[in-house]
């Protein structure tokens, strides 16, 4: 028998399978797809090199070519002109590289998956998990399906790394749709695309757009081809009664810089569309099972924050499953301490995020502000796991208050109605 069956061998589930072999627990990845598969999510935050480091695939990574990204720019929706971040500006503890990964994620998915092999996971590709089994309450194994045959599969703990697909939170109801948003996102690589010369042109671009809640990314995939999301609120989309090409187009348009960038380009695949993705679970663990990555939490994307997030659920929650063999106890009590750790740092992302959409033109200047740029960078680089080493949040959250009692504030016209809590 199995230790730990883990569903999902996105970059959740071969972190967890990475650590928990190195801890001398056996486990099986189960795959619903054949990888390398398309995935969105392409751009890192330099937290996840920690994570990279500790299970030896960092040398994967600069082996295999990757997009190095040294930092961020952002674009105002009407004038031309950006403003950047290089990560070099704020060291993190344990991490020499200043600058993270652009990736393929068909490609890296891949290399992940069979580096969790080589360090022992078994994994087998093409199975979908179409249910966890549970037996005096505890989860206790999964049903599947392998070759047209249904099979049972017995272990100790199930670890849900499923993604949006977000097995356990539908299987038990415990998935609740985000109160505030609901963004859609329209995106394509292309050919061609101007990223202009100098450090820049490699990193991430964030175009503002002047509609609700949008902004565009473009992310380097490789030196020749560039992914580029246009996202907005699904109503915009709705309203705009336009095919996703119309639709794209009409947007990109919208932003100049970004017009510029991609007045000679040319699409090299499909349209793809992502919607109705920003949720959470009312709990990631229970009696026998934990959640991880998407399959846990899913926070807007604008931050690039997926890919971390993933890794650092894997990582917390592995640590909380040896913890659980060591002592034979599985409960939800004794799981619960992961989910208390992940949640902490998601929240500092979703609070981050909520005050970015609710003011655009405060992190702008928080950023360009010397007593507070810093802090931001460490935000940005996904140094998020201490709430109390965020007091920027606080800052912003005063900010915002002065603006909104004010009645001649530069800024009031910028105030959107998302709450803030
Ligand atoms: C519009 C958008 C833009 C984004 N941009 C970024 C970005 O720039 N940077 C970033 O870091 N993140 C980004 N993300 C988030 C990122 O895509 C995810 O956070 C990340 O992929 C989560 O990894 P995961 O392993 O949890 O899930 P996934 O990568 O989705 O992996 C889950 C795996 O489980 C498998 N699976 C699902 N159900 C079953 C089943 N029943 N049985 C067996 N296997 C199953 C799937 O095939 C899949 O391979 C973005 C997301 C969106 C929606």
């Amino acid at each position: 028998m199995n230790d730990v069956i883990i569903v999902g061998g996105g970059p959740a589930g071969s972190v967890i399978g990475s650590y928990l072999s190195m801890a001398g627990i056996n486990n099986l990845i189960l795959e619903s797809a054949i990888h390398p598969r398309p995935h969105v999510g392409e751009s890192m935050v330099t937290a996840t090199t920690r994570v990279f480091k500790d299970i030896g695939f960092l040398e994967t990574m600069e082996r295999e070519g990757f997009i190095r990204k040294y930092g961020a720019a952002w674009h105002p929706p009407a004038r031309r002109g950006e403003f950047d971040i290089e990560f070099g500006e704020y060291p993190q503890e344990g991490i020499e590289q200043d600058y993270t990964y652009h990736v393929d994620r068909s490609k890296f998915d891949l290399l992940l998956l069979k580096h969790a092999e080589r360090l022992g996971s078994k994994v087998i590709q093409g199975v979908h998990v179409k249910e966890v089994l549970f037996e005096n309450g505890y989860a206790r194994g999964v049903r599947a399906t392998m070759a047209g045959q249904e099979v049972d599969l017995p272990c100790r703990l199930v670890v849900d790394a499923s993604g949006r697909n977000t097995l356990l939170g539908r299987q038990l109801r415990l998935k609740k749709k985000d109160p505030i948003f609901n963004q859609y996102a329209v995106h394509a690589w292309f050919e061609g695309v101007d990223k202009g010369t100098g450090p820049a042109a490699d990193f991430i671009h964030i175009y503002f757009l002047p509609v609700e809640r949008g902004w565009v990314w473009q992310i380097p995939i490789t030196q020749e081809i560039t992914s580029i999301g246009v996202v907005a609120e699904l109503e915009v989309f709705k309203q705009s009664n336009l095919d996703l090409a119309g639709y794209f187009h009409r947007h990109v348009n919208f932003n100049p810089d970004l017009a510029h960038a991609l007045r000679n380009a040319r699409r090299i695949n499909e349209f793809k569309t992502e919607g109705d993705y920003s949720y959470s679970m009312e709990k990631f663990v229970g009696n026998g099972f934990v959640m991880i990555g998407d399959a846990a939490r899913f926070v807007d994307p604008i931050f690039s924050s997926g890919v971390s997030v993933a890794c650092y659920s894997a990582k917390f929650a592995s640590e909380q499953i040896r913890h659980a063999f060591e002592t034979g106890d599985f409960s939800e009590a004794a799981l619960k301490p992961y989910e208390v750790k992940l949640r902490r740092g998601v929240d500092i992302w979703y609070e981050f995020i909520r005050l970015y959409y609710k003011l655009l033109p405060l992190f702008t200047y928080f950023i360009e502000s010397k007593k507070h740029r810093l802090q931001v960078l460490q935000l940005l680089q996904g140094e998020v796991y201490e709430r109390g080493e965020a007091p920027v949040l606080d800052a912003m959250r005063e900010y915002i208050e002065v603006v909104e009692s004010s009645e001649s504030h530069l800024f009031k016209d910028h105030l959107t109605s998302i709450p803030i809590g």
